[in-house]
């Protein structure tokens, strides 16, 4: 059932027709509820407080026409009714806002007219308001678009901005609507009107205005068109990327489009750094000096560079998809596979192995090798890093070749050299002695020097000799359960009579309770005997030298120290490499410069090190820090030459 009921304010001054217009009104379907004024001023004061569906006046009012009711009546719909108005009345009120205009025409029972025609203009009005409201949505969608929105006319002018366009242009609106698009966005070749977007050489090479255009002129939406321009924002000159997206639109019969503009200047600079790191890996990769290929989950070859081809032989066709496994003799790639396990992550791994050439022959490598999940699919890669090894390999192995000649030579040639040695020894202390005859005081002291010079070269020969075999590792050390006070005590008892000779005072001082150590007792000896002695022979006459030996956590901590002549700080590194002498050195101290290497080593070797501390003119302290374990020790390493080089 029909429920709906209009409410109606009737105008009208004369009582018949307000009575034939209620009677009239009371049998019509939907239902009419009827207020009546019978005066402007009365209807005003009505209107004022009620509001009605739609307003039936009559024109001639006693105070005023119906005319007058439009003033102050503008959201509700009037008809108006009149037996003495012509059509330019009726103009009149369609101009001023009257929804409609009907004659009183008692003839044609023009009653009869009126409740279709406020139907009608309900309706009207109902529609009017939707129309008005979905308005203001679109708008709103359009001030709240994420984008930057214009809406532009066939001569540039921006007839519509959204709220983002602000924040672009950064200007208010009123700088913005009703102006050039150039004005609007600070174009550098518009500063005034008259410059801005017209078909002048300068806009022609614009490509904002040019893709504007061409959608004006061709009718034809354009889509996500790049644009680089410079504007003009806030007086700074500002070069931007523009993506634009335009779409014609006829708006009050007039052409228009529709612009999107975003800015993509960010995403364009991240784009281009993202190349050129891209550009600086493709350039690391296609130039470096070592072979690099990359192979997917069923360890299929997908990139390599030069270097990789020219190691292996092989050209495009041949690497293309080639299994990686064809690449390595069946063992070595057991070894390469046992690592290409699917694990989380990335893994590196570096695998020392061989590769198969294209023409057979077989190559010594280092692969490195990196495996990892990509973590969008899902997949393995790996990337193989291959370093041709078979050259070093030959020169490694004709060092060693070398270096155990050069042993041999040297260990044959000290031996050679000892046995005479011994003899013109012996001979010089038979003739010293005087079991050959007696000798005078200038003989003897002649007899003297040779002497000390032919003990001088045995010493030489023999730590020769011993530095020999312990870079070459040939002595084999004889670790064994030590109390190094015990060892210390007789070194001290050995050297304090060489130090008295040399007028240095020997001292010592030892810990309490230092616990029994492993090491090769002849080797330390041999330490403890070349740090005195140095101390000893690099002290002036009236100095003091002192044999520490104490413990700390598992080391035992053994130092000599000497009031000596020190060694500057830039010769300390220097020190411990063979044959090396101090520059500062005084030419009557002896030497060969192999004390200190010899020490490194056997130190070195038994998992400790060598630390030392001096000061020109005031002395030095030589530390060794031993393990009192070696087996047990971190720093327990092979000792190579490389040590001491
Ligand atoms: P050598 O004693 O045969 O010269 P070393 O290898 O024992 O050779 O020592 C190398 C150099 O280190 C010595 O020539 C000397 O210059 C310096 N040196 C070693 N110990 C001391 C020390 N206690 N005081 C001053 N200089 C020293």
């Amino acid at each position: 059932m029909d429920d709906t009921r209009y409410k109606i304010l009737l105008i009208e001054d004369d009582r018949f027709d307000q009575m034939a217009f209620e009677r009239f009104l009371k049998d019509e379907k939907p239902l009419y509820e009827c207020k009546i004024a019978s005066s402007v001023s009365q209807a005003h004061n009505i209107l004022a407080c009620e509001d009605f569906d739609a307003i039936v006046s009559d024109y001639s009012l006693g105070d005023g026409t119906a005319l007058n009711i439009l003033d102050f009546t503008k959201d509700i719909p009037i008809i108006i009714v009149t037996g003495v108005g012509d059509e330019e009345v009726a103009t009149q009120a369609w101009r001023r806002g009257a929804y409609d205009y009907i004659t009183k025409d008692i003839k044609r029972n023009y009653l009869k007219a009126i409740p279709k025609t406020i139907k009608n203009a309900v309706e009207h009005k109902k529609m009017e308001e939707a129309l008005e409201r979905k308005k203001r949505n679109l708008e709103a969608i359009f001030d709240a678009a994420p984008g930057s929105m214009l809406l532009i006319d066939e001569n540039m002018i921006v007839t519509r901005a959204n709220d983002t366009i602000k924040q672009l242009v950064q200007k208010e609106y009123h700088h913005i609507i009703n102006h050039k698009l150039g004005n609007v966005l600070g174009c550098i070749n518009s500063t005034c009107n008259e410059n801005a977007c017209r078909n002048s050489q300068l806009c022609q090479e614009c490509p904002l205005y040019k893709t504007l255009k061409s959608v004006l002129d061709s009718g034809k939406p354009v889509h996500d068109v790049e644009a680089h321009i410079t504007l003009k924002i806030n007086e700074k000159k500002i070069t931007l990327w523009l993506r634009v997206s335009a779409k014609p639109v006829i708006m009050d019969g007039c052409k228009h489009v529709v612009v999107v503009i975003d800015d993509i200047t960010e995403h364009k600079k991240m784009e281009s750094e993202h190349r050129l790191a891209e550009e600086k890996y493709r350039l690391i990769f296609e130039n470096s000096a070592v072979a690099i290929t990359m192979a997917d989950e069923q360890n299929k070859l997908i990139s390599w560079n030069k270097f990789a081809e020219d190691l292996l032989g092989m050209d495009r066709e041949d690497l293309f998809l080639r299994q990686v496994s064809s690449l390595y003799p069946p063992d070595a790639w057991g070894k390469i596979k046992a690592c290409n396990v699917k694990q989380k992550g990335l893994q590196h791994h570096l695998i020392e192995t061989t590769m198969i050439r294209k023409d057979g022959s077989i190559i010594d490598v280092d692969v490195s090798l990196s495996v990892f999940k990509n973590p969008e699919d899902e997949r393995i890669n790996s990337i193989a890093i291959i370093r041709d090894m078979t050259e070093r390999r030959k020169a490694e192995e004709k060092l060693k070749e070398t270096m155990e000649i050069k042993s041999q030579f040297i260990s044959t040639v000290s031996h050679e050299l000892r046995t005479p040695l011994a003899a013109i020894k012996e001979g010089i202390a038979i003739v010293l002695d005087e079991v050959v005859g007696r000798i005078n005081e200038k003989q003897k002291k002649f007899l003297n020097i040779a002497k000390r010079n032919v003990d001088r070269l045995g010493n030489m020969i023999n730590n020769i000799l011993d530095f020999q075999k312990l870079e070459a590792e040939n002595i084999g050390l004889h670790i064994q359960n030590n109390d190094i006070k015990q060892i210390a005590l007789e070194v001290h008892e050995t050297m304090v009579l060489y130090a008295e000779k040399n007028g240095i005072e020997l001292m010592y001082e030892f810990a309490e309770d230092i616990p029994q150590a492993k090491f090769d007792r002849e080797r330390i000896v041999q330490v403890l005997i070349n740090l005195i002695g140095n101390a000893i022979k690099f002290s002036p006459k009236g100095g003091q030298a002192c044999l520490n030996v104490r413990h700390r956590n598992e080391e035992l901590v053994i130092s000599v120290s000497d009031t000596g002549f020190g060694i500057p700080k830039y010769e300390l590194p220097k020190i411990f490499e063979r044959f090396y002498r101090a520059k500062h050195q005084r030419e009557e101290v002896q030497g060969t410069g192999l004390g200190l290497s010899i020490v490194h080593k056997i130190v070195t070797r038994h998992g400790g090190r060598i630390e030392v501390e001096s000061e020109v003119g005031r002395g030095s302290t030589f530390t060794v820090f031993l393990p009192l374990d070696p087996k047990t020790s971190q720093n327990l390493l092979p000792v190579t030459a490389d040590h001491i080089l």
